[in-house]
């Protein structure tokens, strides 16, 4: 039984079969997140309103895990299937986030938000 909703509701970008899901995360905020994984999509400036909301909500965010996440090579935008560009954040070079050329929503990797923030914070 599907119901055809595939204008907001998108797959995982890492796992094969897994639908994204809407996770509220503070005030006028929602996310999506896969709960396999634990991969989060952020559209445009929502990463800078999870930094601002602080440390809750962004361990709220990043905890459930059912397998680790793999690095897939290629990424597209769920949106706009546009080819994801790696990024290396000023604030922490040492991981990579993919980002959107076009609607600049970013992907992150389970873990990355967390070392995100706390180099920001
Ligand atoms: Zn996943
Ligand atoms: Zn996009």
């Amino acid at each position: 039984m599907k119901e055809n909703k595939e204008s907001d509701i998108f797959k995982c970008l890492n796992c094969e079969d897994v639908d994204m899901v809407k996770v509220t995360c503070g005030p006028d905020l929602m996310v999506e997140q896969c709960n396999d994984c634990g991969g989060l999509w952020l559209d445009a400036g929502e990463l800078f309103n999870i930094i601002e909301l602080g440390k809750f909500y962004i361990n709220h965010l990043d905890t459930s895990l059912k397998k680790d996440s793999q690095k897939n090579r290629i990424r597209k935008c769920p949106k706009c299937e546009v080819i994801l560009q790696p990024k290396h954040p000023k604030t922490a070079p040492e991981i990579i986030i993919d980002k959107c050329p076009d609607c600049k929503g970013i992907w992150l990797d389970r873990g990355e938000l967390i070392k995100l923030s706390k180099t920001t914070l």
